[in-house]
């Protein structure tokens, strides 16, 4: 990469008069050779480029002009499967004149840990960034970006970044997540941006976070711990400091402009409805959610030829395993079929998980892949966010609901062509914690956080969750600093002499379940039967059965101590009758025909004949 940053200051303002075409930057800045994706566009930023003509010095690369005004011209170029990694001359011509700019065609990268995808057998930990760790103080401020830092405003940037989570990868590892989701790395050159999700430059990690290669560090340390990357990727808007937004590159890049947009009504039911008028479908795919947020029209071909390329080039260059895509039913349907189709092909162990906030598991089934629900557009999204069952485990934490709503929302997996395939939590980076909304009841996030990580699907935490970081009901409260990620922090909380006794307690409750679901497949692979909880009776259980395993899960509702009813497992009584609690390690010997006593807001998770 550093040959192409080198390459683009090679375009010295000595090239710039009237006449000539002025080249400020190519993107993607380089392509590799052996993509499945060799039809590039490139698009080029610059003055003077209405009614340029582009050629390569070579015949392995053919390049023609698509579409121009006088600061952008989109050029289509085809790469030839033989041609081999090097930096091949461009001639951009215009009134007779012309310039040449070198393009790099690099060689791929190689690497059995590159691009694994993610699945039942990981855990997924979301970060926000700038609230994890700060690694490198020297970059709290940078010149050229908006000074956001502030450490007495919770609402400014607090100067975690890239190096803070490198800097945790051996902690990470030994807590046994498997996989990490930072929210979005890009320039963010935006007041109040150090969320991420308000891009300023697609092709740049944002500076206060580190570079482009520290980014690539990242990942290539990541997976060194046997630890996954999942990308945060935004298709459907904008910060609204992207240099677009002041110059567009076509008419129709944007749905709507700064002075002229809608934010109010928008429905999501109305790309599923089939009785929905196109015009009420137009306003989900064109609603701005905030000013500062310019939503980008994805049928426009070039901005869409742009995104899936940006996404490929970032999977490509990082090795990324995986991406989340923000705010998936607000695209274009038709450009995200095709922009995961692109990802898939180029990357078949590749997972993408769509942000579809609905409460209803027919609306989300319906955007899963080979989805056999009726519907008027193509999917190819493998993985889909439960947010049915986020619900669930929030009302029961809540205290407003009961057991027999997780019950209720697995029993409808029949919906979902890949019921593996969904991302399970019970909160992100966009609600309230869990332990804040359980009212600090810490046996009921137990209980929860047993759950997500026994039953179906990948499970997702939040960071802190492993400390009972409580947060509040805001972005900014529940986004709170890590304690002792960041300099003068009184305690560090990544280590145990810095935890309370409580925050250990807790840690080490989720410590330990994440390391039995490394050890016993069952867990995380295991077909999966469960008994339904009753209005009178609050007791959830469910067998994982496989792998020459079966484990049994007995949650409690109540929170007083219960007895527990097993007749209806009867069947599943052997001889021996032996288990051992996972948690614990005791042996106990269990009588289906009978039952047992588990304590008030209790869990047990019992291996059957150990
Ligand atoms: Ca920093």
């Amino acid at each position: 990469m550093l040959l192409l940053i080198f390459h683009i200051t090679m375009f010295s303002p000595s090239y710039s008069s009237n006449q000539r075409p002025v080249v400020d930057k190519i993107e993607p800045p380089n392509w590799w050779v052996g993509m499945k994706w060799n039809r590039l566009q490139l698009m080029i930023y610059g003055q003077d480029l209405t009614d340029v003509s582009v050629s390569f010095q070579t015949d392995k690369l053919s390049a023609h002009v698509v579409n121009t005004n006088s600061s952008y011209a989109f050029v289509e170029v085809e790469i030839s499967p033989s041609l081999s990694a090097a930096n091949y001359p461009l001639d951009i011509i215009a009134s007779g004149q012309s310039i040449t700019v070198d393009y790099p065609i690099l060689e791929r990268e190689v690497g059995e840990r590159r691009h694994q995808g993610f699945g039942v057998e990981d855990v997924v930990y979301l970060i926000t960034p700038d609230r994890f760790a700060n690694g490198d103080s020297s970059n709290d401020r940078v010149e050229g970006v908006m000074d956001d830092f502030d450490r007495l405003d919770p609402s400014k940037r607090q100067g975690g970044d890239l190096r803070g989570v490198i800097d945790h990868l051996p902690y990470l590892q030994d807590l046994g997540v498997t996989a990490i989701w930072l929210n979005p790395v890009l320039e963010n050159n935006g007041d109040n941006s150090y969320h991420g999700y308000a891009a300023t430059d697609l092709y740049r990690i944002d500076p206060r976070l580190g570079s482009n290669s520290d980014y690539k560090a990242l990942v290539d340390q990541a997976h060194d711990f046997e630890i996954k990357v999942i990308f945060d990727h935004v298709s459907n808007h904008i910060g609204i400091r992207h240099p677009w937004v002041q110059d567009l590159p076509t008419e129709n890049w944007l749905n709507g402009s700064p002075e002229n947009h809608h934010n109010d009504k928008h429905y999501l039911l109305s790309i599923t409805d089939p009785y929905a008028d196109p015009n009420t479908e137009n306003l989900l795919r064109s609603f701005w959610f905030v000013d500062a947020m310019p939503d980008l029209n994805q049928q426009d071909p070039f901005l869409a030829n742009y995104l899936i390329q940006n996404t490929l080039w970032w999977i490509e260059y990082t090795g990324i395993d995986g991406i989340r895509e923000d705010t998936y039913p607000y695209a274009d349907q038709a450009f995200l079929a095709r922009w995961a189709e692109a990802i898939l092909n180029e990357y078949p162990n590749f997972n993408i998980v769509g942000e579809i906030w609905a409460t209803s598991s027919a609306y989300i089934a319906m955007f899963q892949q080979e989805s056999q629900l009726a519907r008027d557009f193509e999917t190819n999204l493998p993985c889909v966010m439960d947010f049915p069952l986020s619900q669930a485990f929030r009302q029961y934490l809540e205290g407003e609901g009961s057991l027999q709503g997780v019950y209720g929302v697995l029993a409808q997996d029949f919906l979902y062509s890949d019921p593996k395939n969904l991302l399970t939590f019970f909160d992100n980076h966009d609600m309230a914690r869990g332990i804040f909304i359980a009212k600090g009841n810490s046996s009921k996030i137990k209980q929860v956080m047993t759950m997500l990580l026994t039953i179906r699907g990948i499970p997702q935490l939040l960071y802190g969750t492993e400390i009972n970081m409580m947060g509040g009901q805001s972005h900014i409260e529940l986004r709170s600093n890590f304690p002792g990620g960041f300099p003068g922090d009184e305690r560090d909380a990544f280590t145990k002499t810095g935890r309370t006794g409580e925050e250990n307690e807790i840690f080490v409750h989720l410590r330990k379940l994440l390391h039995l679901r490394k050890k016993h497949r069952v867990l995380t692979s295991g077909k999966m039967i469960h008994y339904p909880p009753t209005f009178d009776n609050d007791i959830y259980k469910y067998l994982r059965v496989g792998y020459d395993q079966n484990i049994l899960v007995l949650v409690n509702g109540y929170s007083e101590k219960r007895w527990v009813d097993l007749s209806e497992l009867s069947h599943w009584s052997n001889q021996e009758n032996q288990f051992v609690d996972l948690m614990t390690e005791e042996i106990l010997h269990l009588d289906f025909t009978e039952g047992l006593w588990v304590n008030g807001w209790d869990t047990l998770i019992l291996l059957q004949n150990p």
